[in-house]
């Protein structure tokens, strides 16, 4: 499968799995006003994006992500539902709040954390993500990873832990079980735990959810992982489909302000 880097590059485009093994590449420690504005160009692409054609007529917004840029911490979620969707903001339903009322539980707020999901558009009808939307999704989640630069990254449910690990195993057994697993350029320390939608409803998951989350600090207090080694920092900065070839990767000038919760 082929993707194109910056203005006439071409790269291939890696499964999740081997995403880490990049090409070689300029040694470059990238600074976090460098990283916020990659990030800018990755949104404007996400924006335009009609790679998944039935997401791309029925979503109202595309919901890139919201919060800290230089985040410690970041939330993947599965993907946006209906208020999502209109407003443009990743969990601002009923699973946002306790999402944010269990941070507030460890002394944390929203706007200290980055929050994204596995897809970028509402499925029709909260529909599961299809395989193949979870695809052509992944590029953008692991452009936020390598550029947000989380030590920690909780995956919220099943689809996420899933598509991070690139491994079937699912949650039940997984959650409150801390790994380091490599993507793209970065190694951060996955943390699986239930996603707070499916707590709502069962006492006995929001409970351990609860749990779980409490020793979300004990794993920041760590700090990050060790990092592979350097070989592409330029290329994480390369906007990860072709320019301008689908109305995405809009010329610098033209990149619309960010109006995601303070994100930039
Ligand atoms: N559920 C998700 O997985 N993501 C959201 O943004 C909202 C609900």
């Amino acid at each position: 499968m082929i993707a194109h880097g910056r203005a006439g590059a071409v790269e291939r485009r890696l499964p999740v799995s081997e995403y880490h093994r990049g090409v070689p590449g300029v040694e470059h420690e990238a600074s976090a006003a460098e990283r916020r504005e990659a990030l800018k160009k990755v949104l404007a692409q996400a924006r335009a994006c009609e790679r998944c054609p039935d997401l791309a007529a029925t979503r109202k917004t595309v919901v890139f992500g919201a919060g800290n840029a230089d985040a410690e911490l970041m939330f993947v979620g599965e993907a946006p539902g209906a208020s999502e969707d209109e407003q443009g903001l990743p969990f601002v339903g009923r699973a946002g709040k306790l999402l944010d009322q269990l941070l507030a539980e460890i002394g944390m707020e929203r706007k200290e954390v980055f929050v994204a999901n596995v897809l970028k558009c509402r499925p029709p009808g909260n529909r599961d993500p299809l395989p193949i939307e979870i695809e052509n999704c992944q590029d953008y989640l692991l452009r936020q990873v390598e550029l947000i630069e989380p030590s920690v990254i909780c995956s919220l449910g099943n689809f996420s832990t899933k598509l991070l690990r690139g491994d079937p195993t699912g949650i039940t057994r997984l959650h409150g079980r801390p790994e380091v697993i490599t993507l793209g350029r970065r190694a951060v320390r996955l943390y699986p735990i239930y996603h707070p939608a499916a707590a709502l409803y069962t006492p006995r998951m929001l409970e351990t959810l609860r749990e779980d989350f409490l020793r979300v600090p004990e794993l920041l207090a760590l700090g990050p992982p060790e990092q592979p080694p350097p070989e592409v920092f330029a290329e994480a900065f390369a906007v990860p489909r072709e320019a301008g070839a689908d109305g995405a990767g809009e010329p610098e000038e033209h990149i619309p302000e960010p109006h995601q919760l303070g994100l930039f």
